[in-house]
């Protein structure tokens, strides 16, 4: 079975709610093995709406729509789908008592608007609501199935959990399972990635995705199966061959800063910092972690007071990083250290340092100053390297 969802609601067009409600549908879906192809979000207009459900029925067998349920005139959901459908919509009295005994329940008497939550399209299958007023329904025409969720996000939960979910496992048949495990990596570039596992992007069944967030990379992979034993095996042997082509810059399931963290406790392993900037991406990456900050033995945050060319820079770590370790008593002391400026090209040359027991270690790059994500990069940079020297001890 194929699906779309169709968000409804003016709000949403503006930009003033947040549509999370499709993101709970597509998670839902996928945790069924329902394939999603579209999501969309339409104004609350009978006339748009109304197309937008009959053009996903030419595509799917499966529209789940949400919002547009409420009582006021603007809520035209119930019109727009049963003229989709070309049903008329049919008064149910026992939907009415429902609404009414809602309400006195409420301590308040009903208005006259609610009355038109009573009506659904003609042939629609009722989904009483206990948690709010608009009932749902579901539509099985010969184009395709409609469900039609209030788009209020806790009811729209709730049927979905407790109706919606059970209908297409037990009455529908869809009992198959779309598991998606995210991997971590760091230290190599999108491109780069990209290229090492181009030909597992490509397949269509387990499928492998990867995103960039925050300068690490996302790699997703879904596997589509009769049941979920049989998808953890599809999803493991793509993750074999992912593994073996990153090799060490395949972080598993944790970011990179909640990597080191781990390893700085399992290694039992202090720590001291040298930042170079003010913006001290080091250290905003590991103080949200109570196992980094149990290692961390103290944290300079010192611009340089002259300017720094290339050639500074490098020494700059190196003495930065030897002079925390020793200042702190740390096991190991890191140093981050921009160039004040970037060069002609645009880039600022950044360095880091690690002194240990047995020695500095440095490395360095180039990055994109006009980058909003540049001390991101940077900071990536420095953890990575923590991380790979931690790994190795
Ligand atoms: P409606 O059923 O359209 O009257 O929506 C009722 C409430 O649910 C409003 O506060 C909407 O902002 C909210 N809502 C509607 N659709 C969504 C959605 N797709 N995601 C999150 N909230 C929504
Ligand atoms: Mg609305």
């Amino acid at each position: 079975m194929n699906a779309e969802i169709l968000a409804i609601g003016s709000e949403l067009l503006l930009g003033e709610t947040i549509d999370t409600n499709s993101a709970y549908l597509a998670r839902q879906l996928a945790a069924i093995g329902i394939n999603l192809f579209r999501k969309s979000v339409v104004g609350d207009n009978e006339e748009r709406i109304a197309t937008m459900v009959g053009e996903a029925l030419d595509r799917v067998d499966l529209l789940i729509c949400t919002g547009g349920l409420g009582p006021t005139v603007d809520d035209v959901t119930r019109e727009a789908v049963a003229r989709a459908l070309q049903r008329p919509l049919v008064f149910h009295q026992h939907l009415l008592d429902q609404i009414e005994a809602r309400f006195r329940s409420f301590g308040r008497t009903m208005s006259e608007s609610n009355r038109r939550q009573a009506y659904v399209p003609e042939g629609a299958r009722i989904v009483e609501n206990p948690r709010g007023t608009a009932p749902a329904f579901i539509v099985e025409d010969a184009h395709g199935t409609v469900v039609v969720l209030p788009g209020v996000p806790s009811e729209m939960r709730y049927l979905w959990e407790h109706a919606i979910m059970p209908y297409l496992r037990e009455e529908r048949g869809e009992t198959g399972v779309i598991l998606v495990r995210t991997l971590h990596a760091a230290g190599l570039g999108e491109s780069v990635i990209g290229e090492m596992i181009a030909d597992l992007m490509v397949q269509t069944n387990p499928t492998l995705g990867i995103s960039a967030r925050r300068a690490q990379y996302e790699l997703r992979i879904g596997a589509k199966a009769a049941n979920r034993a049989v998808a953890e095996e599809m999803v493991a042997a793509v993750e074999a061959v992912i593994r073996e082509r990153l090799g060490s810059h395949l972080l598993g399931d944790e970011r990179l800063d909640r990597v080191v963290a781990r390893l700085l406790r399992e290694r039992d392993v202090t720590l001291a910092l040298h930042e170079g900037s003010t913006h001290a991406p080091v250290y905003h990456a590991l103080n949200a972690h109570p196992d980094a900050l149990a290692a961390l033995r103290g944290v300079i945050i010192h611009p340089a007071d002259v300017p720094v060319d290339d050639q500074a820079v490098m020494s700059l770590a190196r003495t930065g990083a030897i002079a925390v370790r020793s200042q702190w008593h740390a096991d190991i002391g890191l140093a981050l250290q921009p160039a004040s400026a970037p060069g002609s090209d645009g880039f600022t040359l950044m360095s880091v340092a690690l002194a240990h027991a047995g020695g500095v270690r440095e490395w360095y790059r180039r990055f994109d100053a006009g980058s909003d994500d540049v001390w991101d990069f940077a900071g990536t940079m420095a953890l990575d390297g923590l991380r790979q020297h931690l790994a190795a001890m």
